[in-house]
């Protein structure tokens, strides 16, 4: 047994909690699976999780009975603060909800860490947000994160385009960005019949811890411009897409030793790395 609350579909039907497609909400109602996610980051008996979008708490009970020292969630939907409520009571408060929109928190702020307590994010994300989410995380200016891990479920075609590798179809621009700044796997594949209601595609858990940058003195900013032009037109080769950058794309490229013929799905994340660094280096050369 997983706590002494009831089962989720009973607190589903006592709170009315109809799943609101508004919401991006699909809820997992299997505490065994829930507990199975919260076991991915490992021991979290020292960690603050915060968790987007607990609905009526699935994962939020399976992390608090995994031991998390303390849960901190934000959810946009205010039906679910009063089932939400008795969690925290059942764990004798080691629960905190804010009602609220994940993308505008603060996320280090609702967490007041003390000193020794790790950060996690835990989340099973809504679909319409998650994205966005992941990006607000993994594009912290100053790389020193926060968190000590991220665990989210995204669709498993999201899922597998932040894990992609080079020369296949799903490596793009979540790739480069995810793996630039840590390691990520795929922890746990979903099936859409473990949500309810059942969404039309499957799921993925994917685990990212962050590591040092491949280089700290690159600039975000012109790493996620130089992928955005070279992805903008994969099918191109690289001397053709990225004539949108204000240099000339045959010098970046000779700079970078990258070959020219290339196309954006076959450079390696060092290798754009490399090519963002040589475009902060020419772009400031350029400068009158
Ligand atoms: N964690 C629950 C589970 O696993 O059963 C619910 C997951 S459901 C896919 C996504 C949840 O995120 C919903 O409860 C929804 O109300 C909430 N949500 C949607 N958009 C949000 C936002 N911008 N900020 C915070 N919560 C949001």
């Amino acid at each position: 047994m997983t706590d002494s609350l009831p089962p989720l579909r009973d607190v589903i039907r006592e709170y009315d909690l109809r799943a609101k497609k508004s919401f991006g909400q699909n809820f997992l109602l299997d505490l065994n699976l829930t507990r199975k996610i919260a076991r991915v980051p490992g021991d979290i008996s020292d960690s603050v999780v915060y968790e987007v979008g607990p609905g009526p708490g699935g994962l939020t009970r399976g992390l608090l009975a995994e031991g998390a020292k303390r849960v901190v969630a934000v959810e946009m939907d205010p039906r679910c603060l009063d089932a939400l409520a008795d969690i925290s009571a059942a764990y004798d408060g080691r629960l905190t909800v804010h009602q609220g929109d994940a993308l505008k928190m603060d996320e280090q702020e609702l967490l007041a860490a003390k000193e020794g307590e790790k950060m996690r994010i835990a989340s099973n994300l809504p679909y319409n947000v998650g994205t966005m989410l992941l990006i607000k995380w993994l594009t912290l200016d100053d790389w020193k994160p926060w968190f000590a891990s991220l665990t989210l479920m995204f669709q498993r075609e999201v899922a597998d385009r932040i894990v992609a590798q080079p020369r296949t179809k799903a490596y793009g621009r979540l790739s480069v960005l995810a793996q630039w700044r840590g390691k990520v796997r795929i922890a746990l594949n979903v099936p859409a019949a473990a949500f309810t209601p059942p969404p039309k595609v499957a799921s993925a858990v994917i685990h990212f811890e962050p590591t040092e940058p491949i280089d700290s003195e690159v600039k975000l900013k012109d790493l996620e411009l130089v992928v955005e032009k070279a992805f903008g037109q994969r099918r191109k080769m690289l001397r053709a897409s990225l004539k949108a950058l204000p240099v000339d794309p045959q010098k970046l490229l000779a700079m970078a030793e990258i070959e020219e013929t290339k196309r954006a799905e076959d450079v390696p994340v060092a290798d754009f790395v490399r090519l963002a660094k040589c475009y902060g280096v020419m772009k400031a050369d350029a400068r009158p």
